[in-house]
């Protein structure tokens, strides 16, 4: 997954980490219906960061979401921290609020992990509250492909995504362009909004310090064992 940290001040500028990615591949212009039923409930969602406007996880800027958990494993994975529990338990509704009030100010969000689809009752939530205002919606997954499309619970909750960018993270095959992260992952488009083209000159990572001296360090960078930041 793109990596995300967040810190205060030098310490954390020392210690930064950068949020990366995972897929390329065949694109299917079409929409995902009907997977499952209608929403009818909010869902708790364990959220390890939220990020208002990045510009390196995904076309344009961007509000992202990284959620909490992975199990997946993958050998040289950017963001450990986000394996295990930890986190903040938030109400979908509450996050996609925070999203939507940027409307005019962002291309769309990005949801990355952890891993968006160990949560898939919040990811389709969210994805539901966040589609009718128009945002573009980017799903970051450690699945693939064929992997969602045979669990009916994961092919709903991207139902309303418009790319999901999909695979295990392969460190042998790591690419800093674009949010793959390895050459093994694809880039599945649910709707015609973006192309693998439009993900071409997201840049590899960004330091973005907000007015409380909050520093977050995101992107694809792969950091080699040795030059990790602690
Ligand atoms: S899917 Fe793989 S790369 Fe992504 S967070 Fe999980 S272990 Fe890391």
């Amino acid at each position: 997954m793109p990596r995300h940290h967040r810190g205060t001040g030098v310490a954390a500028r020392r210690r930064g980490r950068v949020a990366g990615t995972h897929g390329r591949g065949v694109q299917h212009r079409r929409r995902i219906t009907g997977a499952a039923g209608p929403v009818v409930a909010l869902t708790a969602w364990q959220v390890h960061a939220v990020l208002s406007r990045s510009a390196a996880n995904g076309p344009g800027t961007r509000f992202v979401v990284w959620t909490q958990g992975c199990s997946l494993g993958c050998e040289g994975c950017f963001n450990p921290e986000t394996h295990g529990a930890g986190g903040e338990p938030r109400d979908v509704r509450d996050v996609a609020d925070e999203a939507l009030s940027l409307k005019e100010d962002v291309e769309g969000v990005t949801v990355s992990g952890g891993e968006p689809l160990e949560q898939p009752a919040a990811l389709r939530e969210f994805c539901a509250l966040v589609r009718p205002s128009g945002l573009g919606i980017v799903v970051l997954s450690g699945f693939a492909r064929k992997e969602i499309e045979a669990s009916p619970e994961m092919l709903a909750a991207v139902e309303n995504a418009d790319m999901v960018v999909a695979g295990r993270y392969n460190r042998r095959l790591h690419i800093a362009a674009g949010l793959r992260g390895s050459s093994n992952k694809e880039y599945w488009a649910i709707t015609p909004r973006y192309s693998a083209d439009d993900f071409a000159a997201v840049p590899e990572s960004e330091v973005v310090i907000s007015p409380d001296g909050t520093v977050a360090v995101t992107g694809m960078h792969g950091w080699g064992d040795d030059e990790r930041p602690r």
